[in-house]
């Protein structure tokens, strides 16, 4: 799009080039009087993804330009739809009065709207974090950092980390909307589909001191070590770069943020991205949201701060006991108290969002409405304390964390009544629609109303006045464009006319006057419409600036709100499906009778669903579960460490009763067929994944693992997931607690060998040649795969299943007639090295091949040697 493409160029395209000049990435709504044009590929893109007609700018001259354009102000909605596909939105607004410019208006971008600084509801998710993050890494020293934040509500966190991957993996599992990284800096290859959310950014956005100077600025202080990043500098440059980008998008200084906290692992249970994936907490394993994730069957939120709460917590559960049994003691509270807690949410259901509506009165964004829904939402304030109030008397012993939270209770009724007294009682839309404020607010807009309104009949009173005072009756009051308002009389009376009267015009037959009077009442009358218009938009400002200046204290009530929020909507869960309060405790326990997956039993209701017990302990920390497929392995599995996710968010959980020995991290890994949502090389991957567990489990966390090793061939697979199994019994110095569920009937064997191992199968039983499940967990390997059952169960042909089970009978006594015992260990799993040293001893010097195995030392070997090596043992076998 160059000037020559324009032909001859106007000013105002002069105006527009450069304006776009300034923008190339951004699609750019260029306001024109009442609409936002958008012209050239812009005006293509614009009218393709909004449906919206395309025109012509000149359509008569040789290169005509496209252009299509949005009503101002519908152009939210307009705004909401072009982000979500990902584009950027540049906003070049008229920044003079176009009455009083000389010439072309001027016209300035006054916003750059980007996924990840958003501020709009139109086009946030009321309930979910909308974060932009910033992350950088410096191989060369091995370390890095990425922070994020939430513009909406100004919270915002970050941690320095020594690896990259995971960086990313932490991007992913906030679910950031926008990254920005150093221009020219790629992801690493396993997350290039990430691609789509990176705003690359000139390095200089990441500079250290900038990045300082930045931060003490936003954050009032003097210095790094008052925001605990005095030895982060790749934490500072990272946060930095987000104000820096800030600034730019947002054409104003951040004012509205909240205390910037690095993130403190060390509090936290982490659940890193596959294990949130796993356990389908906020999307289903294809990547579905809604129904069938743990997040929805639990929310019971009424406000959009709880429900944000509600997913921080979900996404970092708490890792010790103290936060938690506060948070479950007032959740108890509210459980048996249904009375309050039915009155509580019937309140919050009228609180609006008190964290972005807030932000957009700091940003000077806010609506007339948003200033309505604020004084909704505060309205509900006081009696919100009142409830409190009461139970907490009525009680006696309330729980601590109730009591706390009516500590320096601030109802805001100062800052209601002040929106009470100025604002009708639904105010438009838009600042210049007009008829914002009461009646009685302001004096001189009410006599600026009633000009605008009654003008004509003002100037009548003045007539009939006139008439009165100066007893003339034939007095006539008359308007033209050339002098305005005038009175009449005719020739006659005229020539003696009263003194105050002066003389504009003389007719035939008449004589117009003007007086003072009717000047200036004429005056008010015309402009009346403008000065209403001009002082409203001035009070409106004033109002919006009053109550920016309280963001403190509406941050303050929305975090009390959210917190509220959270503990009844708990309650409400718990009561409605009948859950229990954990125990909590140091150890290695995880005691839970009759426990029920909460999703599983919601998508197919509680009657169907089957409880079961599962018992884990110092001495029986290692549980393997057998089964045929569909039995019901994973369902325990994930049920298992849902329940300690619940139990560590301070909720209730779906069980008879739940001990839950303290969980500092859960790993949830779920084998590669298992697995639609990763490409090819899912074996790799689930083996990559397998050695971090191993590396980073401790002591203290919980691993599950779902059919581990099966995305290789038999043997390898069942070799593998047994020298997993074996590694997780010795680990962090005495085992990390793990459920394996495994079809490997095989590994059943490793029972009494490994200390801690206890097999575990879901029952089946076999009932006129078809299978039945029992979905029961009972101790003990299960006898057989039951895979042709299965098969046939889902609905294989006939012929088909029948063919299988002769197979299977030819396999079977090939395995019995050639191979020794059946039931011998060791033969049911040959090639595998059993566990002790004291059992392989026998063994290997049995064989010569497991001999020679046994005096290599591999790392004098090449590669070829090695394989070499192999060649020969196969030879010779
Ligand atoms: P596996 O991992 O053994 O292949 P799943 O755990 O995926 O089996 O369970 C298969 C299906 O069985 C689930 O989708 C669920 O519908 C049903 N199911 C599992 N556990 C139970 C239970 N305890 N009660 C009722 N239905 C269950």
């Amino acid at each position: 799009m160059s000037k020559a493409v324009v032909g001859r160029i106007t000013p105002m395209f002069e105006q527009y080039l450069r304006i776009k000049g300034e923008n190339p990435d951004s699609l750019l709504f260029f306001r024109m009087g009442d609409f936002y044009e958008l012209f050239f590929e812009d005006a293509e893109i614009a009218a393709r993804e909004l449906q919206i007609a395309l025109t012509c700018r000149n359509p008569n001259q040789e290169t005509p330009v496209p252009m299509c354009g949005v009503p101002h102000h519908a152009v939210e909605n307009y705004l909401g739809q072009l982000l979500e596909k990902g584009y950027r939105v540049a906003i070049c607004d008229q920044v003079e009065d176009p009455r009083q410019a000389k010439g072309l208006v001027k016209r300035e971008v006054t916003r750059v709207l980007t996924p990840g600084t958003l501020v709009e509801d139109a086009s946030l998710s009321a309930k979910t974090h909308n974060y932009l993050a910033a992350l950088l890494f410096d191989s060369g020293k091995g370390l890095g950092a990425l922070a994020w934040i939430d513009v909406s509500t100004g919270e915002w966190s970050g941690f320095e980390a020594k690896s990259e991957p995971a960086l990313w993996q932490w991007l992913v599992k906030i679910g950031a909307r926008e990254v920005l990284l150093p221009g020219g800096v790629k992801p690493p290859h396993q997350f290039a589909d990430l691609k789509g959310l990176i705003t690359p950014v000139p390095e200089l956005f990441f500079d250290h001191r900038a990045g300082r100077d930045r931060l003490l600025s936003a954050q009032g202080v003097a210095g790094l070590d008052a925001l605990d990043l005095h030895d982060k500098p790749f934490l500072t440059r990272a946060c930095g770069a987000l104000l820096a980008y800030l600034v730019q998008t947002q054409r104003q200084e951040m004012r509205h943020l909240g205390q910037f906290r690095p993130l403190n692992m060390g509090r936290y249970m982490i659940l890193d991205e596959l294990t949130e994936r796993n356990l389908e907490i906020f999307r289903t394993l294809d990547g579905r949201n809604g129904r069938g994730v743990l997040r929805t069957v639990i929310d019971r939120t009424m406000t959009p701060m709880g429900g944000r709460y509600l997913e921080h917590r979900l996404r970092h559960p708490w890792r010790e006991a103290v936060p938690i049994e506060r948070t479950q003691a007032a959740v108890a509270f509210l459980v048996v108290r249904h009375e309050t807690r039915e009155a509580l949410a019937a309140l919050l259901r009228d609180v609006h969002d008190l964290e972005r509506l807030s932000t957009r009165i700091s940003m000077g964004r806010a609506s007339p409405r948003d200033l309505a829904a604020l004084r909704q939402s505060l309205a509900v304030l006081p009696r919100m304390a009142g409830l409190l109030r009461a139970a907490v008397d009525e009680t006696g012993d309330a729980p601590e964390a109730v009591v706390k939270i009516l500590d320096g209770w601030d109802d805001l009724s100062d800052l209601h009544a002040v929106l009470t007294a100025a604002l009708v009682d639904s105010p438009p839309l838009a600042i210049t629609d007009g008829g914002l404020f009461r009646t009685g607010f302001r004096p001189e807009l009410d006599e600026l109303l009633e000009l605008a309104e009654h003008g004509e009949s003002r100037m009548q009173e003045l007539l009939e006045s006139e008439r009165r005072s100066l007893n003339l009756p034939r007095l006539k009051l008359g308007f033209n464009r050339v002098f305005g308002y005038y009175f009449e009389l005719s020739r006659t009376a005229g020539q003696e006319s009263p003194a105050h009267f002066i003389r504009r015009q003389t007719l035939a037959n008449a004589e117009r006057f003007v007086t003072d009077a009717l000047k200036e009442l004429e005056d008010k009358i015309l402009h009346a419409a403008e000065r209403r218009r001009d002082l409203e938009h001035r009070l409106f400002l004033e109002l919006r600036q009053e109550m920016a200046q309280a963001r403190p204290r509406f941050m303050d009530a929305a975090a009390r709100l959210a917190r509220l929020d959270y503990w009844q909507a708990l309650a409400e869960t718990a009561v409605r499906h009948e859950w229990t309060r954990p125990e909590l405790h140091k150890d290695l326990r995880l005691r839970i009778r009759a426990g029920r997956h909460p999703v599983v039993e919601a998508v197919q209701g509680q009657a169907n669903f089957i409880p079961n017990d599962l018992f884990m302990d110092e001495g029986a920390r290692l549980l393997l579960i057998t089964g045929p497929n569909m039995a019901g392995k994973s369902t325990v599995l994930r049920q298992a460490a849902i329940i300690a996710i619940l139990a560590q968010i301070g909720s209730y959980v779906p069980a008879a009763e739940a001990q839950i020995g303290l969980v500092d991290r859960i790993f949830s890994r779920v084998g590669a067929s298992d697995n639609l949502a990763l490409g090819q090389s899912t074996f790799m991957v689930e083996m990559m994944e397998t050695a971090r567990i191993l590396r980073q489990a401790t002591r203290k966390s919980l691993v599950i693992l779902d059919e581990i090793g099966r995305g290789t061939g038999t043997y390898d697979g069942m070799a593998l997931a047994r020298a997993v199994v074996e590694e997780l019994a010795r680990r962090a110095g005495g085992g990390i607690r793990t459920l394996f569920a495994t079809h490997y009937h095989e590994l059943t064997s490793l029972e009494g060998h490994i200390e801690g191992l206890r097999n575990l199968n879901i029952a089946v039983k076999e009932y006129k040649g078809d299978i039945v499940f029992l979905r029961r967990l009972v101790p003990g390997p299960s006898d057989k795969s039951y895979g042709i059952e299965v098969a046939k169960l889902a609905g294989v042909p006939q012929n088909v299943v029948q063919r299988a089970k002769e197979l299977l009978t030819d396999l079977e006594r090939c395995r019995d007639g050639v191979q020794r015992p059946a039931h011998s260990r060791q033969e049911t799993l040959p090639g595998l090295v059993p566990a002790t040293d004291a059992e392989r001893a026998p063994q290997i010097a049995s064989h010569p091949v497991l001999a020679a195995l046994q005096a290599l030392k591999p790392d004098s070997l090449t590669p070829m040697q090695a394989l070499q090596r192999i060649y020969e043992w196969k030879d010779s076998l």
